[in-house]
């Protein structure tokens, strides 16, 4: 068996359960090829895309927990193809609150005004890309926010409705485990809800001088933590993923704080302006060289956007993925799969760097 250092070319070989540290520079391109790890995020039938993602060399595929039963057939294909599948579920599943408060007006967050007026510029603005809006990625104007309502997860219901989500999700046979998406702010700052604000106040006066960032960002890992918890009480063995969105301003690579298996940060968002080569492999060298420094559990994995307009061109995700290896990162992420399996032309970048050759057969015909 052989590990990865993570932070170095060092290649630990562990033999009959001797751990021997070997320096093996020379070997270390080549490890570092079969140690990387394509998880993709999105959805489509489950027949048509398993197949093509196991030839482009994804290993993991995140589908919504919704409708159940292509959540179970993408089970039963990834085994064929040896794709591991996980279950998603996220705070903006307004039907997931009412299965849980069928009688209960969900408790969305709550914007300033000022916020709020963004929301609805931004829902106004016809032209195609809506004047640079990031859509929960880092923001490029000054004033953005999500237009996807969220629930308040300061509210203790909020914690019920997606404990019965992973219940969900992990009561299909053979699912790898759950997924989390869109958990956190829809301002990026913190929900303004009376609710939030009152336990802001009872915060800031247990802890005179702390900032409200401090709250918000303590009660979103918490948050994120408790879950991660009770998945892992419910099934030992289910692993938690996560990709840390919509953005948090005042520290956007906060998901080493999160006590999960995988938390995926983004290295390289969707739109234009897209970011530097600079900046992909510096958050890439981040998100894999702080990976540890909260918790012994989680591996970081680098974000990468594909698929809404502008389409990245192949040149374009080559240099993109290149960034994000050339930053330490072995782990890529990418939303969305069906974008990628679904366009030649960025199926054959990301089979150039993650796909098996030689490796086992995917399909029979
Ligand atoms: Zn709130």
């Amino acid at each position: 068996m052989i590990l990865l250092d993570r932070h170095s070319p060092t290649a630990i070989i562990l033999l009959g359960g001797m751990a021997l540290g070997l320096c093996l520079p020379a070997a270390g391109a080549a490890l570092r090829a079969e140690a990387r790890i394509l998880t993709g995020w999105g959805g489509g039938k489950a027949e048509e895309m398993v197949p093509k993602a196991a030839r482009i060399g994804f290993v993991e595929l995140v589908v919504d927990r919704q409708p159940a039963a292509n959540l179970a057939r993408y089970v039963e294909l990834g085994k064929q193809h040896h794709i591991d599948i996980y279950g998603c579920l996220s705070l903006g599943d307004l039907a997931a609150w009412k299965q849980t408060y069928p009688d209960s007006v969900p408790p969305l967050q709550v914007m300033s005004a000022a916020e709020e007026e963004a929301r609805k510029r931004i829902q106004a603005d016809p032209t195609p890309d809506k004047s640079r809006y990031q859509f929960g990625g880092e923001p490029v104007n000054e004033t953005e926010v999500l237009v996807t309502p969220l629930l308040c997860f300061h509210d203790p219901r909020v914690m019920e409705v997606c404990k019965r989500q992973i219940e969900e999700v992990l009561k299909v046979p053979g699912v790898k485990g759950v997924a989390f998406d869109f958990i956190g702010y829809q301002n990026y700052r913190c929900c303004r809800c009376p609710r939030s604000q009152t336990l802001l106040a009872a915060h800031l006066q247990k802890h005179p001088g702390e900032s409200p960032e401090r709250f918000a960002i303590e009660t979103l890992v918490d948050f994120n933590n408790h879950l991660a918890a009770y998945a892992r009480a419910v099934n030992p063995t289910a692993q938690v993923i996560t990709h840390v969105y919509p953005t948090f301003l005042s520290e956007p690579l906060y998901g080493n704080r999160l006590d999960v298996d995988v938390c995926a940060q983004t290295a390289a968002w969707f739109f234009e302006p897209f970011w530097s080569t600079q900046k992909i492999r510096d958050y890439a060298r981040t998100i894999t060289n702080e990976a540890h420094r909260y918790h012994s559990r989680p591996h970081g994995a680098a974000l990468i956007g594909y698929g809404r307009q502008p389409v990245k061109s192949a040149e374009r995700l080559t240099a993109e993925l290149q960034a994000i290896l050339d930053g330490g990162c072995v782990r890529v992420h990418v939303s969305s799969f069906d974008d990628v399996v679904t366009t030649p032309e960025a199926a054959d970048v990301f089979r150039k760097f993650f796909g098996k050759a030689g490796g086992q057969p995917t399909e029979t015909h």
